[in-house]
């Protein structure tokens, strides 16, 4: 039975005095089960919340080594860390912060092949990847496990936040907002650049997603465009589209 520690009472007495989390809602982060698919740009602020948060075990996947043109906008990582795996820099930092929960550091791509066996039993997928081809396979191993998934994004100054909520039969999904998987990856930050605290944000603003579907709250089908010049925001609620490929028959 998950019960809370008089440390844990304190180092989280800010969430336990609030009535959207409380005692109950706090076992329920401790319960949970997160996996990050990268550990770079948006996954940087996503982990140090979700471990602040004291979501109780956290996976990261991610198989890049720390560049310096990382620490522009990655800030898990330090000079120190220059060259080391980013998962093994990341876990580092994360103990350190919260040394009350779980890390497990997978220092490897996602592929169709071993993206069953990283994502089962996982409470919620954070999608922080800079790929198409991982995108596609995040959204369909999400699917296909029913588990749901907090997907981010940012290029140059434009940021994207969507959620799709697998548990829920007529949940939409990655593409049927997207569309078939593209041939080519077009845009990326190596090649576009990107505002480096619009990571900040997006990040931040998964991780807020992901707690909050913890703690119960309904969040399927939302896709948020964040403007970082202007700062404004556009909601759409997405439905599921008949012609998708990617879901068609799968989820209903
Ligand atoms: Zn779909």
């Amino acid at each position: 039975m998950v019960e809370l520690s008089d440390k844990e009472q304190l180092r989280y007495s800010r969430h336990l005095i609030l009535k959207e989390v409380g005692f109950e809602g706090q076992l329920k982060l401790k319960a949970a089960h997160i996996v990050v698919v990268g550990a770079g740009g948006l996954g940087s602020p996503a982990l140090l919340y979700l471990a602040a948060a004291g979501i109780g075990e956290l996976t990261l996947l991610d198989d890049d080594k720390v560049e310096l043109s990382n620490l522009q906008r990655q800030v898990l990582y330090k000079v120190n860390h220059l060259g080391q795996d980013k998962v093994s820099a990341a876990g580092k930092v994360l103990v350190s912060l919260n040394n009350q929960i779980k890390i497990n550091t997978v220092s490897a791509k996602l592929t169709a092949d071993n993206a069953q066996q990283m994502f089962s039993g996982a409470t919620l997928v954070l999608d922080c990847s800079d790929n198409f081809s991982t995108r596609y396979v995040v959204n369909r191993q999400c699917l296909a496990l029913g588990i749901p998934l907090v997907s981010g994004a940012a290029i140059a100054s434009e940021g994207q936040l969507m959620c799709f909520d697998f548990r829920q039969s007529q949940s939409p999904c990655y593409g049927c907002l997207f569309g078939k998987q593209p041939q080519q990856q077009t845009l990326n930050c190596s090649n576009a650049g990107v505002l480096s605290p619009l990571l900040g944000v997006i990040g931040s603003m998964q991780a807020l997603l992901a707690v909050n579907i913890v703690l119960g709250h309904h969040c399927g089908g939302q896709f948020i465009r964040f403007d970082g010049l202007s700062l404004a925001q556009q909601q759409f609620q997405l439905t599921k589209a008949p012609e998708c490929s990617e879901c068609a028959g799968k989820n209903n």
